[in-house]
């Protein structure tokens, strides 16, 4: 980053201070995911945006190595209270959030105080320029807001106009925030566990979808402090229950032509769709490292509790992994996409779309073909069945997704060495954390984690 881009950065955010204080924001905060997927932040006056826009805000580059509680994972070294990365936000992503009030927000990507990029961020890891489309569908609770442990806020039933009703102003002002910080909301609903809710937004490119991730849960976050709930992303809340997943919507593109459709590959998807998907599907354990990058993740990934637990794809199979999502006839040319079901909210989104991506790249070099779908939920089918089929569990430990992440040179080659220790290490140390802990405790120590 050179002096000419920092002025240029400087002059955009120039041009938005007028109208941010105009209604009435006092302040932006500045947000980046850590390696924990923990969302940090620093905030700065609305009248110094232009000079973090130009130079960034310090932040203590030990946070690579900070673990869900804030523990830092040192690495034996003495290197870690060492140096320190600049957020630098990013000027045409800056919303003005509607349920925090007189806050602006904007996303930041991290540079090294001499403006280079910086080996760990994860935000710029995945801004290919490739076009895919992407969307996370987000999953949430409610608890009273001064719950130490979770208790269902609302009652009612799956999908029900008895929870709907209790909860209605609450997603009504969702709805009403999302809209006017710019969010297309597709769906809303009282998703199937206790408290439950579920909300889906528009695809769109990667760094997209991953900021607007983290906008929604932030507002939806907010939105429930004013209405006294207390908000749980977390894989499991309840160790008896079905939990709350982070899938991820993809489909590849190419001009307006969507590869996942139309074609004479697998499923009526395109060779290249299919290749794309089949890459995903061969790099699968080692994603799950990254999408489901948590101890308490494991309590979720479990057979038939729709988490997509079997590395297998289907159509239409919420048991799958990978689920093909064609749409109606007419509308698979602009609606058919794959869903990875089997990850959950404690991922950093940015780096799970770097991985899927790096993945999806792969399938399409080695013209990758997909096997043939699964059509059952597979825990119903017998070990034999499985076999023939090539079908497995996917890892059922952090301990063992990581070996997968670790040895698999496609994603380690496209994070890089600093990223893959840290997260390793990370994950190491989240394990040891839990070693003897049962499922009880592993879910309540990660229950308010965001
Ligand atoms: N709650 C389920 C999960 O843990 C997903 C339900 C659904 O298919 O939307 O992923
Ligand atoms: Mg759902």
């Amino acid at each position: 980053m050179d002096i000419a881009e920092r002025e240029s950065r400087r002059l955009r955010a120039e041009a938005l201070v007028e109208s941010l204080t105009a209604a009435g924001v006092a302040g932006v905060i500045t947000t980046f995911v850590d390696n924990s997927g923990i969302l940090r932040l620093k905030t700065t006056p609305v009248r110094q945006f232009p000079e973090a826009a130009a130079w960034g805000l310090g932040f203590p580059d030990v946070f690579d190595r900070a673990r869900f509680d804030d523990t830092i994972v040192v690495s034996g070294t003495g290197a870690e209270p060492i140096g320190d990365a600049r957020l630098m936000p990013d000027v045409s992503r800056v919303v003005r959030l509607a349920a925090q009030q007189g806050w602006a927000w904007a996303p930041a990507d991290r540079y090294r105080q001499d403006g280079t990029a910086h080996p760990q961020d994860s935000r710029e890891l995945q801004a290919s320029g490739r076009t895919v489309k992407c969307a996370f569908e987000i999953e949430w609770v409610l608890s009273p807001i001064d719950s130490a442990g979770f208790s269902p806020a609302v009652a009612g039933a799956a999908y029900g106009m008895s929870r709907f009703a209790a909860a209605s102003d609450y997603c009504r002002e969702l709805l009403e925030a999302l809209h006017a910080q710019e969010v297309v909301v597709e769906q809303l609903h009282p998703e199937y566990a206790a408290g439950q809710f579920e909300i889906s937004v528009v695809a769109e490119s990667p760094v997209g979808a991953a900021d607007t991730g983290v906008l929604v849960r932030s507002t939806i976050r907010a939105i429930g402090v004013r209405h006294g709930f207390r908000t749980s992303f977390s894989p499991k809340v309840d160790v008896g229950g079905v939990g709350n997943g982070g899938h991820c919507h993809l489909s590849v593109w190419r001009g307006h032509t969507n590869l996942m459709a139309g074609g004479d590959g697998a499923a009526g998807m395109t060779p290249d769709g299919e290749s794309f998907v089949a890459g995903i599907l061969a790099h699968l354990d080692a994603l799950v490292a990254i999408g489901c990058p948590s101890v308490a993740s494991y309590l979720r990934l479990v057979p038939s509790n729709w988490s997509g637990d079997y590395a297998c794809w289907g159509i239409e199979n919420r048991e799958a992994a990978v689920r093909l999502v064609p749409g109606p006839p007419e509308s698979s040319a602009w609606a058919a996409n794959v869903e990875v079901k089997c990850f959950d909210q404690f991922a950093n989104p940015y780096l799970l779309l770097a991985g899927l991506l790096a993945a999806g790249r792969d399938g399409l070099a080695s013209h990758a073909r997909l096997p043939a779908p699964v059509g059952v939920d597979p825990a119903w089918l017998s070990a034999e069945a499985l076999a023939a089929a090539g079908v497995r569990r996917l890892p059922t430990s952090l301990h063992d997704s990581n070996e997968a992440f670790v040895n698999d040179h496609v994603l380690t080659e496209a994070f890089g060495p600093e990223l893959v220790a840290s997260l390793a290490a990370i994950h190491a140390s989240e394990l040891e954390m839990f070693a003897e802990a049962a499922p009880e405790a592993i879910a309540a120590a990660n229950l308010w984690r965001y």
